[in-house]
């Protein structure tokens, strides 16, 4: 059997989307599932758009997703070169090839003549489209005589090749998740095949590509879906066997309407990118999955199931897991609606499987937070005491700010709530008894004992002692609070209260 060879080919025209990490995600997990090959394919035949950057991004983003190419232009391979713009040399055979054939011509059309047509067609009221009807009567090689197409040549004159779409074919297309449709060859136009500086397009590279790397699967967006007629056709043209091709629905904004969008994770505070990603040309930074604290596990748990389930339903999957079961065929058909929650729980859940240690190093590298003047002792307790609290690592640090910085102001309802005549008198007894206490004292025991010889509740110590030592009425339990900061820090701690609110 053939081995499955699989590829993701992103252009390099800016920072991967969510959904095309999602792409490379199932591209990845199917050739795994399969035993197969993961290659990344850089397409950059379209100059005009091409970002600097933006190819160094796709590699670190992939990488810190763990989704990690067997072949790619960083890693080699024996199909290389993996950059399209370094494979002309591959190409100029096929297009000679396709010339010869009946599935391609040379046009001469410059933009500005197709311009014109296109404003007479609109003054009619329709749209020009460069095919079967239209061909006859422009300037190419299917139209002007022989000789004429001749001197245009010898005059260099600038031309590009067009696929020459057959005429009234009903062409029967297969999708692994779509099933099969059947498209007429008449709504499809004479795409460009090769630009005049003769460069392949995006339609003709790719198919020789694909063609010239084994890929068995061609897993993409759904974008790419009107073009599979004309693919299918040029592996038709070439003579070659098509690859088996799959189209993935689109990720949804949360309302369900419509893709998502960078001006989405904007407008409702998540990142549609995976790392951070600074726009040269707008001046604007936008936010990426791993600087938010996105654990890349959970990342890519959370986006596997943007579209796919596993026929468990089981939700926390590991990469393995996910390879195990992973299943083309279960992938959904209709658009996969995001989540802001969801993706917030499933870092949750990662975070919580994650050791004290590695959520330390979580923090430590985020890139404003310095742990220079922090105790690592003190935030490894704290770490272990409000991480099941938290979705993010450095939100540890928000909430738990009060352990390294005693609080200075007083949270003024719960001061209302928490602060009475009587309390002045329980908290400098209880003062007493903890700087008397030993430092493993048991607190509770010693909170209830305060209580029990002044005829009151627990809650009339307990919460204003959680006001001294927190400065709100917030956090995990007293005692635990207590035993992290130690003896001398909680009497310091209650001593200020009562000066700043007796
Ligand atoms: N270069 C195309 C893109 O960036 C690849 C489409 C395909 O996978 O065929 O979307």
């Amino acid at each position: 059997m053939k081995k499955i060879r699989v590829r993701f080919a992103p252009s390099p025209t800016g920072p991967l989307h969510l959904g095309g990490v999602r792409t490379a995600l199932y591209d990845y997990l199917f050739a795994k599932s399969q035993g197969g090959d993961f290659v990344l394919r850089i397409e950059d035949t379209d100059t005009a758009r091409f970002v600097p950057g933006a190819e160094d991004y796709i590699q670190e983003a992939l990488e810190w997703c763990g989704i990690i190419p067997d072949e790619s232009p960083k890693h080699g391979g024996n199909y290389g070169p993996y950059r399209q713009s370094e494979r002309r040399h591959i190409y100029d055979q096929y297009i000679d090839e396709i010339l010869k054939t009946d599935y391609a011509y040379i046009a001469f059309d410059t933009p500005e003549e197709l311009d014109a047509i296109r404003k007479e067609f609109e003054e009619k009221g329709e749209v020009f489209s460069y095919n079967y009807q239209t061909r006859t009567r422009l300037r190419n090689s299917v139209a002007l005589p022989k000789e004429e197409v001749e001197r245009l040549l010898a005059d260099k004159t600038p031309f590009v090749i067009r696929f020459k779409m057959p005429f009234d074919r009903v062409l029967q297309l297969n999708d692994i998740i779509r099933g099969s449709f059947t498209v007429n060859t008449n709504a499809l136009d004479d795409k460009v095949l090769v630009k005049n500086d003769g460069m392949p397009t995006y339609h003709f590279a790719n198919i020789i590509d694909d063609h010239e790397m084994e890929i068995t699967h061609v897993i993409r967006g759904e974008e790419w879906l009107p073009s599979l007629g004309l693919h299918t056709l040029l592996y038709e043209a070439m003579g070659w066997e098509a690859p088996q091709f799959a189209h993935l629905s689109l990720i949804l904004k949360p309302e369900g309407k419509g893709k998502l969008s960078k001006r989405d994770g904007a407008k409702l505070g998540f990142p549609v990118f995976p790392l951070d990603f600074h726009d040269e040309a707008t001046g604007e930074t936008f936010m990426g999955y791993r600087e938010q604290g996105y654990i890349p596990a959970a990342f890519i748990n959370f986006l596997a199931l943007l579209g796919w389930s596993p026929a468990d339903d089981q939700e926390i999957l590991s990469m393995d897991e996910m390879i195990a079961q992973f299943d083309l065929h279960k992938v959904h058909k209709a658009g996969a609606r995001f989540s802001k929650e969801k993706a917030e729980w499933f870092n949750h859940e990662y975070l919580q499987k994650c050791t004290d240690q590695e959520v330390l190093e979580l923090i430590r590298n985020q890139k404003n937070i310095s742990l220079a003047s922090i105790d690592t002792e003190k935030l490894l307790k704290v770490i272990s005491m409000l991480k099941e609290r938290v979705n993010f690592p450095q939100e540890i640090m928000e909430q738990g700010k009060y352990f390294f910085e005693a609080p200075n102001v007083y949270d003024e309802k719960a001061v209302k709530k928490a602060w009475n005549e009587a309390t002045p008198s329980l908290l400098t007894q209880l003062k007493e008894e903890v700087s008397n206490a030993g430092e493993n004292a048991d607190y509770k025991q010693l909170i209830h004992h305060i209580a029990e010889k002044n005829e009151v509740g627990m809650g009339k110590v307990m919460m204003p002692l959680r006001l001294a030592l927190v400065g709100e009425l917030k956090g995990p339990d007293v005692p635990d609070i207590i035993s992290v900061l130690g003896k001398a820090e909680t009497v310091h701690r209650i001593e200020n209260a009562l000066a700043k609110l007796s």
